[in-house]
């Protein structure tokens, strides 16, 4: 299959961050040409003109079997919310519920501009790998193990969650997760890391998301979290550190000198009141990989990179009180070609030989007048300005309309789960 995209103002995020007013050519799942009056013979002839091409944002940390929690328990402090709430609500979870959960999620991404996620769920995987399949998404996927610092209990979870390792399908790929520090005996944080070494998996795990973690830790192991997952050797270029919401200048260097990918989640910190904001400045200064994720629609509510984008840029300048302590550039990059390279996607970028993933946004009222493109996808771009969407070559949405799956039949059955569970 080709596409010829005809006319697109296009964001391409290549070396020289240029823009440029231009046709695209696709053919098979490779950005193949990008020129002036292209007219290769293709399948699909998209026109574009008035368009903004920008390649798909990565979405780094997501629980897309969460969905169905969306405004479930709003408004109660963390670990209430946590513990008395969702967790109990995941434990119902069937695995139809998961995958329902799933293809709602990956409506909401595509339809909001992001082409590749990372999921960690603490269910068998397999639904979440289908339901991104069928759909067309691009991604890695985790079961998360969870211990709760019983390490008698290690080898019965890593069980559990070892099939996933062989779960990869399509332009799914699989993952391995513990769930955090201070969740997870260190029997467990080790083995986890060992089996995702071995099979040559992304490692994730969430890192300083609350204060009372950090206070966990330091108490049990007498270190900060980083330092302590650095000392038994699960901060690598292979892992990433969602949250880190709360860290020391020290482990800010460590995560830099090991080129580690941090994950932040800047809506759900806020949400959930975690209190503290990922230096993400300090971080990319260091030499960290700094990406952004949504983390779950049970703790944002919304799976917008947008919004995301948009609360990262904010949160810096608030944090620093300093409002040119990052460019709209610099958040743009977080959520495309830095998330593709944690991703180890040949993506992130519209350029000759790259996937083609690629999003085209109508300016709307929102994203006029074209005085700063990027100022304006970061501060005033949304889910609503996404018209079309490509990923791995394949059209996935077009004028709006999703072509991988039937919505309205999607929704009365998550309508139907939503009133079950009430
Ligand atoms: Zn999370």
């Amino acid at each position: 299959m080709s596409i010829l995209i005809k006319d697109a103002t296009i964001i391409t995020q290549n070396n020289s961050r240029d823009q440029l007013q231009a046709d695209i050519f696709i053919d098979g799942n490779i950005i193949s040409k990008i020129g002036k009056n292209l007219n290769d013979k293709s399948d699909e002839t998209i026109d574009a003109g008035g368009k903004i091409a920008i390649p798909g944002l990565v979405n780094t940390h997501a629980h897309v079997a969460m969905t169905l929690f969306r405004s479930y328990a709003d408004d109660l402090p963390l670990n209430q919310w946590l513990e008395q709430k969702i967790w109990p609500a995941e434990a119902k979870q069937t695995s139809k519920d998961v995958e329902i959960s799933s293809k709602l999620a990956f409506c909401e991404m595509i339809r909001g501009g992001t082409t590749s996620f990372v999921e960690m769920c603490i269910h068998d995987t397999k639904p979440i790998f289908k339901a991104a399949n069928e759909i067309g998404m691009r991604g890695i996927i985790a079961q998360a193990a969870l211990d709760f610092g019983d390490h008698s209990k290690s080898k019965d979870v890593m069980n559990k969650i070892k099939p996933t390792a062989d779960y990869a399908v399509g332009n799914i790929n699989a993952s391995i997760a513990a769930h955090a520090p201070n969740t997870c005996s260190e029997e467990l944080l080790i083995k986890t890391k060992e089996l995702a070494d071995q099979k040559h998996l992304l490692y994730q795990i969430h890192v300083s998301e609350t204060r009372q973690e950090v206070f966990d830790i330091l108490k049990t192991k007498g270190k900060y979290p980083v330092e302590y997952l650095d000392s038994i050797g699960i901060a690598d270029k292979n892992s990433i550190f969602i949250h880190c919401g709360w860290l020391t200048k020290h482990e800010i260097s460590l995560l830099g000198n090991n080129s580690v990918t941090v994950s932040s989640c800047p809506v759900s910190n806020l949400k959930l009141a975690t209190g503290g904001i990922a230096q993400l400045t300090e971080l990319d200064k260091s030499g960290a990989l700094v990406t952004l994720g949504t983390d779950s629609a049970a703790s944002n509510n919304s799976l917008s990179m947008f919004e995301s984008m948009k609360f990262a840029g904010l949160l810096q300048r608030h944090h620093y009180w300093k409002s040119d302590v990052i460019t709209a550039q610099k958040i743009f990059d977080f959520a495309t070609i830095n998330g593709a390279k944690a991703l180890g996607i040949n993506g992130g970028s519209i350029e000759a030989g790259k996937l083609a993933d690629i999003v085209l946004l109508e300016p709307g009222s929102n994203l006029r007048p074209r005085n700063d493109l990027l100022a304006h996808l970061v501060y005033s771009g949304g889910p609503q300005n996404v018209s079309d969407v490509i990923i791995d070559g394949k059209i996935v949405l077009r004028n709006r309309k999703m072509q991988t799956i039937d919505e309205e039949k999607l929704y009365s059955e998550v309508e139907s789960m939503v009133s079950l569970k009430e």
